[in-house]
């Protein structure tokens, strides 16, 4: 079999990855063994490359959340989802967690003490072939192709996780989102939009800008030339938005505390540019402010967006935005152009 991956056998700069041929297992019982097809990068690629301080990882491991490809082999007596068969194409929930557990029994599988997410706690899909449980796989909604697959999973979990199930977007709201032009910002933006609410994304420069209207963004602040939280005032007869979608961290906090109306919530996923930030306390309780930390999502979410999906494939009411397509055998090139930030959605990579 001429298999090959990526491994971090210790941190270092992104793209410091190397590759090595490999013997891909079989699949033990309750798992199977895909061929993939196509890998699709997130900021946790680049976190599991570099090291993250206080959060030692499994070295060597595999990078690589997300991912599409066919089922290969299955392990023995191994029951599969719904539309889901051997030799059948498929995408990967990129959350693993014990399925016992209080939290698992709950649905809340992120909050399960043994939760990994490929690619980080174990090896992911920066590979031609992966392990996954059979509890982790979806079947690919309509005519999407492999490469679009591989983008959805990671970003829209994550989004609508956020959105959803944490802050409890109300029709008619406006939410304002960081980072529009990255893969779970321009996730964000189109389902801010499907659920009723009025997104104001914030991006680096004027051609980010105009994909986020073409997105569905009502209104597109562009970073450096405008001051954000001004600017949220002006358009919104200064009051403030109900919900900042943040995942940029340290750069843009304080913007997002000035932004954020009296009783607004702010949440967040992540902290691409630093995480270390102040708080006014008198700021949380005098604007009556709620702050609430996300991370992944509960696997049924994945169940409920792909149903949204399949009510209409060819022209569904959200969509993986694709920025760049890389071979896998430049997955190195793929993680450092990923920290460049230059591009527009997802940068995948094709098998
Ligand atoms: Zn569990």
């Amino acid at each position: 079999m001429n298999a090959y991956r990526f491994r971090v056998n210790e941190h270092g700069p992104a793209g410091s990855v190397v590759r090595e041929n490999f013997e891909p297992q079989a699949p033990k019982p309750g798992w199977v063994r895909l061929q993939l097809k196509a890998m699709a990068l997130n900021h946790l690629d680049l976190w599991t490359t570099v090291g993250m301080k206080g959060y030692p990882l499994p070295l060597p491991v595999t990078p690589g959340c997300d991912g599409a490809g066919t089922v290969d082999a299955v392990g023995e007596g191994t029951a599969l989802p719904p539309d889901v068969e051997l030799g059948g194409s498929v995408m990967i929930a990129p959350g693993l967690s014990c399925g016992v557990c209080a939290a698992c029994l709950r649905g809340d599988d992120m909050l399960c003490r043994d939760y990994k997410v490929m690619g980080n706690g174990c090896d992911g899909t920066a590979s031609t072939h992966v392990l996954v449980p059979a509890a982790n796989l979806l079947p690919i909604p309509g005519n999407w192709d492999f490469e679009q697959a591989a983008a959805f999973p990671l970003v829209f979990l994550t989004a609508w996780e956020m959105l959803v199930y944490k802050a409890k977007l109300k029709p008619g709201e406006t939410v304002l989102v960081w980072g529009g032009g990255s893969g779970v910002g321009s996730a964000a933006i189109q389902l801010v939009k499907f659920l009723g609410g009025q997104p104001i994304a914030v991006v680096g420069n004027q051609m980010k800008a105009v994909k986020c209207w073409e997105l569905g963004a009502e209104h597109v602040i562009v970073r450096g030339t405008e001051d954000v939280a001004k600017k949220v005032k002006d358009l919104t007869q200064k009051r403030g938005v109900d919900l900042v979608f943040e995942h940029t961290g340290a750069a843009s906090w304080e913007a997002s505390v000035a932004a954020v109306s009296r009783g607004g919530r702010i949440v967040t996923c992540g902290a691409t540019t630093g995480r270390d930030i102040t708080l006014d306390l008198r700021t949380l309780f005098a604007k009556q402010l709620t702050f609430i930390g996300s991370y992944m999502g509960r696997r049924e979410h994945l169940w409920t967006l792909l149903a949204h999906v399949q009510r209409n494939p060819t022209n569904p009411p959200f969509r993986p935005v694709l920025d760049r397509i890389f071979d896998l055998a430049e997955y190195p090139e793929a993680q450092r152009y990923l920290e460049a930030g230059q591009g527009f959605g997802k940068v995948v990579c094709r098998v």
